[in-house]
């Protein structure tokens, strides 16, 4: 490997201890963490008894009344400094099903559950004693929650400090056991241990002698991490400097007093997170730096890494340990302390809490100057309640890297795919016997495509493809190349390894006719003969602006090249009729990537704050974006109160990444606000469009909209969209309608709308086929098809429950995903995808899958039958373990048939909703 001029010894010697830590944490993790359950016994079954016991009895709860959140605070004479901690007690509340929300509005069980908390609550002490017999070290946390659940309403009316009640007589007890002694806690600071000492013996080794290595603790409070971390480090005794900091002098003197006569090297130094450190301390120059439990309950996350940044060697190391999921927990236990509260960054914790979860800590530490992670957490996937992060300070380390202030002007942002980038950085922890099957399936899989894979390697320098990294998992890594196509026919593509597969990616879903439909040929075929001038209009765009009305019940339409331009055109001529800015979005849609619709955030204390999702996206391109949570009640009262100011609501009508919701009611509360204050309602139709009913979503749900965007389907397998809508919005295109002969001009008040190729004739020609095809068979098509998918849900699901695979196939017209139905680490799921591959079914590297018309009931059951033998041949290997499901697969939403709102519908519309298939 070359190295660069400006790679000194000591940075080599720091990139070495990197490693060795990572390694050393790999190893920990398999060792420590492997016996651990990813997640204790459900929160609610241990926490709701002592909660009704703790609540019953006021008035709200004794009454089974509704009140509005501010009522109810006043009520229990909630202190104003106490309104965080009684927000999230409501959200704890609501998590154990003791409180249900409508909006603001709160209410508490009917007669009857008050009658079954009551039952519960008098079985909770012979249930505590069996969970405490199959689960010792939850001991310190029931306990802990008890006593804290029970003064609640003391601590929220200001009756009695929080801190008499989690240390009652300024005593450890209650906490201690939270930190120490109890599995969770010692196997986390065994992996601290482990790590700091492999690294520091790699430093001894590479650094010249009689040079201290520096190691830092931050908030070391009474020792509980310590202890194992000095113990670890006592063969380096003469090479090592320990600072020993905390904010707290009592805690130095338990230093002095408990550690420093034992280990020689330990140095107490106060040191204040919230503050840049001062001279006294050993400022850029630790080589390791961690903290256990401490860096959350900081006012301002990022302010406190910056000040533990300046302490740190270039290219040093920082291990984090802490809680990155509970919440509630958290809440109702320390959460009764003043500095549970004090953060000002809330946007960046987790709802109600302080604490972060790995995805904003991997973007904190980014945006803070730290290079590389890594993560270990109990089980493969995010879901551990606490994790080791560990981040290598970038400074000299990476030259190439070094964040120019251009770069730093980018942002915030949120890392795009968090999740995705998380799982790139992290190799998995496998057992021999599922190391043996992958590396078995790996030179398998490797030898059905030789040349896929070599011309992955020869193009990748040149090439840039997203698509191409889609599946990318470091354990997983040999098998990540894109699958090369020969060609395409009906339902099947064959790859130039020449292996044939069943195709249920379907393009993202653009083959609603299955590949190459004779018809869209054949029109194809004509145009390529005829020419493609753009400089006239095509008689097909005629004809398919007509037949899209048609089928969509729109009064006119305009044509894009993309989705991804459609969405773009539609709000602009949304905010062009209505003179407004502010679009409102939801959190989880995608429509395209038009910088003004990539933003992500939500309401902070009522008031919304979005930002963009990705590096390089100025955040001026979202700042008239609102992102309010999908499908839900608070989103609505939030809309109803700010329509005035509002543009347009820009929905997917049903979200292809949440398939299991039902947002029929939900559509129709955003049409009756969206009319009543002359709001534009977009949908974004591009993979529901044709899909699900000739008239799209719109259709299904009963739902017109102002304006809606369409592509895939619509150019049958080419680059096509379409904006469609009433005339009061397209008017602004071409100044709307007139006549000649008589003194008519195009008089609306237009906005600008280019494309040079977005009517292009071969697209034109496509699209017109399409949907003329569509227009001939009716409604029945759909109806076929959805049938179809149906069915195969169904078979799978039926498997899936039998087999105890916990997945489940969502769908919604025939748009079908595999999702998790339980916990399943990425590791499973990929090669659950890649093993489908094999066996000769080529699904969605993003997710979705598709049926189309050209799929036949063989094809079908090849499908089925294909995730059987995937399912026991990923057993074999030991993966997709056997865990019941978590739930019941949901069905789809029906149609909607019940009585029509008439002011949001026309003739045409009406005619529309008559040819629904019956539910
Ligand atoms: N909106 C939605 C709902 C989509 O699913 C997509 C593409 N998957 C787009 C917009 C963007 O379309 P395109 O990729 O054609 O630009």
């Amino acid at each position: 490997m070359q190295q660069s001029t400006t790679d000194s010894g000591v940075e080599r010697a720091r990139r070495a201890a990197w490693e060795q830590l990572q390694r050393a944490l790999r190893e920990a993790a398999q060792r420590e963490l492997g016996g651990l359950a990813a997640s204790g016994p459900a929160f609610e079954g241990f926490a709701r008894p002592p909660l009704w016991r703790a609540l019953r009895d006021t008035r709200f709860f004794r009454d089974g009344s509704a009140a509005e959140g501010a009522e109810l605070a006043r009520q229990w004479n909630v202190q104003p400094s106490f309104q965080r901690l009684f927000q999230g007690s409501v959200a704890a509340l609501q998590h154990v099903g003791l409180i249900t929300r409508h909006g603001d509005r709160l209410t508490g069980p009917d007669a009857a559950r008050r009658r079954e908390l009551d039952a519960e609550l008098s079985r909770y002490p012979d249930e505590r004693s069996a969970l405490l017999d199959a689960q010792p070290d939850l001991a310190a946390h029931i306990t802990l929650l008890e006593a804290c659940v029970a003064r609640l309403l003391e601590v929220l009316r200001g009756e009695v400090s929080g801190t008499d009640v989690l240390f009652p007589n300024g005593a450890l007890t209650l906490v201690e056991g939270i930190y120490r002694g109890n599995r969770v806690s010692d196997a986390f600071n065994r992996l601290l241990a482990s790590a700091i000492a492999a690294a520091v013996g790699s430093l001894a080794a590479e650094l010249p002698a009689g040079e201290p290595i520096r190691v830092l603790e931050l908030g070391a409070g009474t020792g509980g991490s310590s202890a194992f971390v000095l113990e670890a480090l006592s063969p380096w005794s003469g090479r090592v400097a320990y600072s020993y900091t905390d904010v707290s002098q009592k805690f130095l003197i338990h230093a002095r007093r408990h550690f420093a006569p034992r280990y020689p090297f330990v140095v107490p130094q106060r040191f204040d997170l919230e503050h840049p450190p001062s001279d006294e301390l050993p400022l850029g120059s630790c080589e390791l730096v961690f903290a256990t439990n401490v860096l959350h309950a900081t006012t301002n996350i990022r302010r406190t890494l910056t000040h533990i940044a300046a302490l740190m060697a270039p290219g040093g190391a920082l291990l984090i340990n802490e809680p990155t999921h509970v919440q509630h927990f958290g809440t109702l236990t320390f959460g009764l302390l003043d500095g549970w509260w004090l953060y000002d960054d809330a946007e960046r914790r987790l709802p109600h809490s302080p604490l972060l979860g790995l995805e904003a800590w991997y973007r904190e530490l980014e945006a803070t100057g730290y290079g590389a992670f890594a993560s270990f957490g109990v089980g493969d996937g995010d879901a551990s309640p606490q994790h080791v992060l560990a981040a290598r300070h970038a400074g000299a380390a990476r030259p190439a890297e070094a964040r120019s202030p251009a770069a730093a002007s980018f942002g915030p942002f949120r890392p795009l795919n968090a999740r995705l980038i998380l799982s790139q950085r992290v190799d998995a922890k496998l057992t021999d016997k599922k190391r043996e099957y992958l590396d078995a399936f790996t030179a398998h899989f490797c030898g059905t495509h030789p040349t896929a894979k070599s011309r992955a390697q020869a193009y990748r320098a040149t090439y840039a493809d997203q698509r191409a990294i889609a599946f990318f998992h470091p354990t997983l890594k040999e098998l990540c190349f894109p699958l090369e196509l020969e060609r395409a026919e009906g339902a099947r593509v064959w790859d130039v390894d020449g292996n044939e597969y069943i195709d249920v990616a379907m393009d993202f879903g653009c083959n609603l006719l299955g590949h190459r439909p004779p018809a869209v040929v054949q029109a194809m075929k004509d145009q390529l003969r005829r020419g493609l001038a753009l400089g006239l209009r095509s008689p097909a765009a005629t004809r398919a602006a007509q037949r899209l009305c048609g089928l969509t019940g729109h009064e006119r339409a305009l044509f894009t090249q993309s989705g991804t331009e459609a969405v773009m055109t539609a709000v602009r001529l949304a905010r062009h009729a209505t003179r407004r800015q502010t679009l409102v979005i939801f959190s989880n849609s995608y429509h395209g990537h038009f910088d003004g619709v990539l933003a992500f955030g939500g309401l902070e204390e009522g008031r919304a704050l979005s930002k963009p999702i990705a590096a390089a996206i100025p955040p001026g391109a979202v700042r008239d974006v609102v992102v309010l949570d999908y499908n839900a009640p608070e989103s609505l009262d939030w809309i109803r109160r700010h329509a005035s100011s509002l543009a347009a609501v820009l929905v997917e009508p049903m979200q292809s990444r949440r398939l299991g919701l039902r947002p029929g009611a939900f559509l129709r509360e955003l049409r009756q606000l969206a009319t009543s204050a002359d709001v534009a309602l977009i949908f974004d139709e591009m993979i529901t469009g044709f899909r699900v009913h000739p008239g799209g979503a719109q259709a299904w749900f009963g739902v017109r909209a102002d304006l809606c965007t369409y592509g895939k389907i619509l150019g049958g397998g080419i680059g096509q969209g379409a904006v469609a809508g009433s005339a009061r919005f397209l008017d602004a295109v071409d100044g709307g309608f007139w006549r000649f002969e008589d003194d008519s001009q195009p008089e609306a008040e237009r906005t600008w709308i280019g494309g040079t190729h977005a009517q292009s004739a071969l697209g034109m020609a496509a699209a017109d086929a399409v949907l003329g095809h569509l227009e001939q068979a009716g409604p029945a098509l759909q109806s076929r098809l959805n049938g179809a998918t149906a069915e195969l849900a169904r078979r799978i699901n039926e498997h899936f429950i039998a087999e105890e695979v916990p997945l489940m196939v969502l769908y919604f017209g025939s748009l079908f995903r595999f999702e998790p139905n339980g916990p399943l680490s990425p590791i499973d799921l990929n090669l659950l995808l890649y093993t489908l591959r094999d066996k000769g079914v080529m699904v969605s590297e993003i997710g979705n899958n598709f049926l189309s018309t050209a799929h036949e009931p063989a094809h079908v059951d090849r499908v089925v039958q294909s995730v059987a033998t995937a399912v026991s041949d990923l057993r074999m290997g030991g993966y997709l373990p056997r865990r019941a499901p978590r739930e019941e697969p949901p069905l789809p939403e029906p149609p909607y048939r019940s009585e029509p709102d008439r002011r949001a519908r026309s003739p045409r519309f009406e005619a529309l909703l008559a040819s629904l298939p019956r539910p």
